[in-house]
């Protein structure tokens, strides 16, 4: 193969997600692919326009509402680096006007929709028989069972013991604030949804890896999924290169990150300042560092969620303690076993 991408030969796993780019690429007639401004996108846009040849690419980037200036920045910076255009595309609905008007995101995207489905019923939070739950909200039957430990068939991450302690905290705290996974529809899902909807593409491409974990990268299980009906096919150029293979990458075609990775030192970015993130402390305190405007908008939007996040981290702690188990070695990790984004 002509060595399109310096290092290809002393790595399989760049080697074989070149190839397959190429490949797949040339089999489609119009491609569209995302850009986040995060690291992985920063290789797929290094990828796709290192191998598309003539294809045309149609860049799109979905702004979310809230979004860092480092980011935005940085579409400009690949603007220049690869003479492409890359088109900001507005939310349906802006993240704030979704936690306004729905309520805030806590913990991850399960347990939010969750509780905001016991919310919207009413539910009081007390610890009594399934079959009593069932009759008292017959119409609330798969958060009931969430709550009662009964909904995970396949496995228990779809029942509330998944998150230590959740239970006993949401009984001795139940919420006082609305609690939404909303965002997360109207602010990635549909706009990604209506784009394609429109659109006259027959291939999607976008930066997920493998190795990252979480609900979107276990969603798939290769780098290609033919369509299905409305739908058009997908592709994940960078789905089996691991954290080694990535740096690899980067470091032998120069690929530049955004400021949030090398001035503000984040490890990754989603959605800024989401409440689901386990590293959410570290980015605040970055944030109020390098865009304090951003931060107090943060706090601003999901400060009660920090603020109820905490409760229960403490909560956490004082039980650990009474279980005389380590109290002081309690991690986030430990709290955040569904972390997704
Ligand atoms: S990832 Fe977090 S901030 Fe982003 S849309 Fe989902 S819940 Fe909202």
């Amino acid at each position: 193969m002509e060595n399109y991408i310096d290092g290809t030969e002393e790595n399989f796993a760049v080697f074989d997600a070149i190839v397959k780019a190429k490949h797949v690429l040339m089999g489609h007639r119009k491609i569209v692919v995302s850009i986040s401004g995060g690291s992985d996108s920063d290789i797929v846009i290094d990828i796709c326009e290192k191998v598309k040849g003539d294809k045309k690419i149609q860049y799109i980037w979905f702004n979310t509402g809230i979004e860092y200036q480092a980011t935005k920045d940085h579409l400009d910076f690949l603007e220049k680096k690869y003479g492409v255009t890359i088109t900001r595309l507005p939310p349906i609905k802006p993240i704030p006007n979704c936690v306004r008007e729905y309520g805030v995101p806590f913990l991850s995207k399960n347990v939010s929709e969750m509780l905001s489905r016991l919310q919207k019923y009413g539910f009081k939070f007390e610890d009594k028989p399934e079959e009593e739950l069932l009759q008292e909200y017959p119409k609330c039957k798969r958060a009931v069972k969430w709550w009662c430990n009964t909904a995970g068939k396949t496995g228990k991450r779809f029942n509330i013991d998944y998150n230590k302690h959740l239970k006993d905290f949401l009984i001795a705290n139940p919420p006082t604030i609305p609690i939404s996974n909303k965002c997360c529809i109207y602010g990635k899902k549909k706009p990604a949804k209506e784009y394609l909807k429109k659109s006259d593409e027959d291939l999607n491409v976008y930066g997920v890896r493998r190795s990252e974990g979480g609900t979107r990268a276990t969603a798939y299980k290769e780098c290609y999924t033919h369509a299905k009906r409305g739908s058009i096919d997908t592709f994940r150029p960078i789905f089996w290169l691991t954290d080694n293979d990535k740096k690899f990458y980067e470091k032998k075609n120069g690929v530049t990150h955004s400021a949030c990775y090398t001035k503000y030192g984040l490890k990754r970015t989603g959605c800024v300042g989401c409440p689901y993130g386990k590293d959410v402390e570290d980015e605040l305190k970055s944030m109020k560092m390098f865009e304090p405007k951003l931060y107090k908008a943060c706090m601003k939007i999901f400060g009660a969620s920090y603020e109820y996040t905490k409760q229960y981290r403490q909560f956490c702690v004082a039980k650990k303690s009474e279980e005389k188990d380590n109290p002081d070695q309690i991690t986030m990790n430990d709290l955040f076993y569904d972390f997704a984004r």
